[in-house]
């Protein structure tokens, strides 16, 4: 019986898209083999002191899937859900995101099930150092390297990054990316990934031979992601037409206001209800009639129950994991160009690798220049990706992958096995 895709587990998914692409490759037997695991992963389980006097014990996890090419680079997640098979998957997400985008860097991830929404300031900071030192021995400038990843932020950051220097006796800013400005985080990390995303869509509306002008754009998310695409394309003179969030979202045909939406989100913590707009569901955004639909939320959103009402002629996936195997097969048979979130969302990590460069260098770069470097990066990426798929006559993400396999498994063979 075929595995419905909504109960396959994020790292169900990322074997299936990596052995889907690995086995047509000319690589090792031992080498791919080597590929399908994470190359070490520390599970641990930690007591912190909460507000009310009781201890509680939490579980987190780091996971370095390969290093081949470089320090391990990856998120640290905070959230009710955080499994070690999910941050198994997600690290080697990041593996593939740097090789595509040629970063020095290999894979990791990292998360503690734990609902910081529901912790105070307090007890996420006396999480945050106890995990910090759990994992002490294996984060490092030149080992593995984390940032930000869903509900951790700059501080928690700042934090980890203190904790570790405390333990090591000198200041190693380059511990940790995504920190705050003032401690050595880097000038346009905040709106990098979105800026990212924007470029491919740039791009992939020049291979269509389609304008930005009054291009329809859909939203799922509004965050860090989400607002500033919107923001960026709005200026570039797109017409958004829906967006949602988390509580609900809103539409209009003749394009919403960036500065109305963000303003309701201030007041009131959604965009619901935003003046002047008319309410849409998250079901409904799919099947709006759209050009470019951005899923900048969560994993497992495009699956196959709404992939035949999608209406966009291009999908640019901001968040990681967005759509479902099934769902992939039936849009790229519709013809639907995806732009698979290892492409699309790297511009996050790449400007997370300049934050490292500056923190080793002691030398800090404009904003300027840390967008020409990122506009760069991700034009060559895009336009090695689209060359690459066309030349194979295969989807972009099949051949982002491919790349991203062929350059890890070349980094694994000249350095070749230690005993
Ligand atoms: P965020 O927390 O700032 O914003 C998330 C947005 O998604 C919010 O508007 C929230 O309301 C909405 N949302 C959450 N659950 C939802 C649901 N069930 N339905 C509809 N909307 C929902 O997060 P972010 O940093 O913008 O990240 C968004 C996605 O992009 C995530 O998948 C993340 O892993 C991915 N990503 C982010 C970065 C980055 O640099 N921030 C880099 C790479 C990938």
């Amino acid at each position: 019986m075929k595995k419905n895709t909504c109960h396959q587990s994020a790292l169900d998914v990322a074997l299936l898209q990596y052995d889907s692409v690995a086995e047509k490759l000319d690589i090792e037997p031992g080498i791919r083999e080597t590929l399908r695991h994470p190359q070490f992963a520390v599970e641990v389980a930690f007591p912190v002191k909460m507000d009310d006097g009781t201890v509680k014990v939490f579980k987190g996890y780091r996971v370095i899937h390969n290093n081949a090419r470089g320090p391990g680079k990856g998120g640290v997640r905070y959230h009710p859900d955080v499994t070690f098979d999910e941050v198994k998957a997600l690290s080697m997400w990041m593996t593939w995101k740097c090789a595509v985008v040629g970063l020095p860097f290999g894979g990791a991830k990292g998360g503690v099930t734990c609902n910081p929404l529901e912790m105070s300031k307090g007890e996420i900071e006396r999480l945050t150092r106890r995990f910090t030192s759990e994992i002490s021995n294996v984060i490092g400038p030149t080992t593995d390297i984390p940032g930000p990843d869903v509900f951790t932020n700059p501080q928690v950051m700042a934090w980890m990054m203190d904790t570790y220097s405390t333990q090591k006796g000198e200041l190693t800013p380059g511990v940790v990316t995504g920190k705050p400005i003032p401690l050595g985080g880097s000038l346009g990390r905040n709106s990098a990934t979105a800026k990212g995303v924007v470029i491919c869509i740039r791009e992939a509306v020049k291979e269509l031979g389609l304008s930005l002008n009054n291009l329809k754009i859909a939203v799922q998310g509004y965050g860090n992601v989400g607002l500033n695409a919107v923001s960026m394309l709005h200026d570039y003179g797109c017409k958004i037409v829906g967006v949602t969030d988390i509580m609900g979202g809103v539409y209009c045909e003749n394009g919403l206001d960036p500065k109305a939406l963000t303003n309701q989100l201030e007041k009131t913590g959604s965009i619901e209800g935003t003046p002047g707009t008319d309410d849409l569901s998250n079901e409904d955004l799919f099947g709006l009639d759209c050009d470019v639909l951005i899923p900048a939320a969560i994993g497992n959103q495009i699956t196959q129950d709404n992939a035949e009402t999608i209406k966009a002629k291009i999908i640019a996936e901001g968040a990681n994991g967005p759509t479902t195997p099934e769902a992939d097969k039936i849009l790229c048979d519709k013809g639907v160009m995806i732009i698979p979130d290892v492409l699309a969302n790297a511009g996050g990590v790449t400007v997370s690798y300049f934050e490292w460069v500056q923190n080793l260098m002691r030398y800090y770069w404009s904003e300027e220049e840390v967008h020409e470097r990122l506009e760069r990066i991700m034009t060559e990426s895009f336009t090695a990706v689209l060359g690459a798929a066309k030349e194979k006559g295969t989807s972009l993400r099949a051949a982002a992958y491919n790349l991203a396999i062929l350059r890890v498994s070349e980094a694994m063979k000249l350095r070749g096995i230690s005993s």
